[in-house]
């Protein structure tokens, strides 16, 4: 597994309840959609009603499940949560929508993965709060219609044009979460420090925030990692130096680059003389699925600036050029930042 990854690894997991903030206040960054979340939390609270259905997206580790909880946590309701592939047929998800109490979160990751047939399932539920669900088969086959409780679904998904438009259009809020900055991330290392007893100073806990891609999971992750670092090589305490040396031998380099971002970009650069190349020529030279390129290494290379996505195919910045030490020809772009 990549050490770098945004998904989930067994390891996050287990560590995860001692440092997943569960209140609004204790979720560092993403003010606009913290702000608005707030507002319309305790607008629907005032109204005794329930919060309208939420999607949340953004690449993984960003915080989608968080917050799910601590809109949970702040209506002051249960959460029940699952996933687009776990809900295989209508009848799995009807079995979770029967077991809502009022006013509960049903949380479904990675939502651009149910069928079909779940799809419609989902649709009078989210709009009328109704069920309406086929059983049995052939000419015994009849339709059941049954009341549910007022709910919330929300849902979360990697990038919001995965969704097809009906489901789209039945959510009520829709928020965006961004890649964190450098000083937030610093933030979220030094809470997590602290929660786990870990002594650190600003400048470790910032070089982890540098290195982590803009994504808590890979931070906390990181963090963990230097932690056995420095309580084997250093005297436990988390600082610049160990943290720089832990990463180093960990082959993070100073941008969070992990050997899979190098070969993509040193594969760009040296077959395809910078590009623009078609995303499938390049998931066919550095043999890795499309998926993989487009949901887990390119949005922060772009982000970073060291690759931008034009209408005629992928192409290297000048500053991939000299992150490697190479020198950039006249004609290789600047990027356009956004
Ligand atoms: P996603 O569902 O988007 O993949 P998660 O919600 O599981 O991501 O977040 C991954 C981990 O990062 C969480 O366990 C949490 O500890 C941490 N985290 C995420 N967002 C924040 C935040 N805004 N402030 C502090 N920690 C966060």
């Amino acid at each position: 597994e990549r050490l770098i990854g945004g998904a989930a690894q067994s390891d996050d997991t287990r560590h995860d309840s001692a440092i997943r903030p569960d209140r609004l206040n204790e979720y560092i960054g993403q003010r606009g959609a913290r702000e608005q979340l707030e507002i319309f939390i305790t607008a629907a609270r005032q109204r005794q009603d329930s919060l309208d259905h939420t999607l949340i997206f953004g690449p993984p580790g960003l915080g989608k499940t968080t917050l799910a909880n601590i809109i949970a946590g702040e209506m002051g309701v249960d959460i029940k949560s699952t996933s687009g592939p776990v809900l295989e047929k209508a009848g799995d998800l009807a079995a979770m929508l029967t077991n809502l109490q009022p006013g509960d979160v049903l949380f479904i990751d990675e939502i651009h993965r149910l069928s079909s047939a779940v799809e419609e399932v989902l649709y009078p539920a989210m709009e009328d709060f109704q069920l309406d669900i086929m059983i049995g088969e052939g000419p015994a086959a009849r339709s059941i219609k049954l009341d549910l409780p007022r709910f919330t679904l929300v849902g979360a998904t990697t990038r919001a044009g995965l969704l097809t438009s009906p489901l789209r259009d039945r959510f009520g809020i829709v928020q965006r979460l961004e890649f964190y900055g450098v000083d937030e991330l610093t933030e979220i290392v030094t809470r997590s420090s602290r929660l786990l007893s870990l002594e650190a100073d600003e400048a470790g806990a910032r070089e982890i925030a540098r290195r982590s891609r803009g994504t808590p999971r890979i931070a906390n992750r990181l963090l963990r990692r230097v932690r056995d670092f420095a309580q084997v090589r250093g005297d436990g305490r988390l600082d610049r130096e160990i943290a720089d040396q832990a990463l180093n031998m960990l082959n993070v380099d100073r941008c969070g680059m992990d050997h899979m971002d190098r070969r993509l970009l040193t594969t760009m650069i040296e077959k395809f003389d910078g590009g623009p190349v078609g995303v499938e020529s390049l998931a066919a030279a550095i043999s890795e699925e499309r998926d993989t390129i487009e949901d887990v290494l390119e949005p922060y290379l772009i982000q970073q600036g060291f690759m931008m996505r034009t209408a005629r195919g992928r192409i290297v910045t000048r500053s991939a050029y000299l992150h490697f030490g190479l020198s950039p020809g006249d004609d290789v772009p600047e990027s356009e930042s956004d």
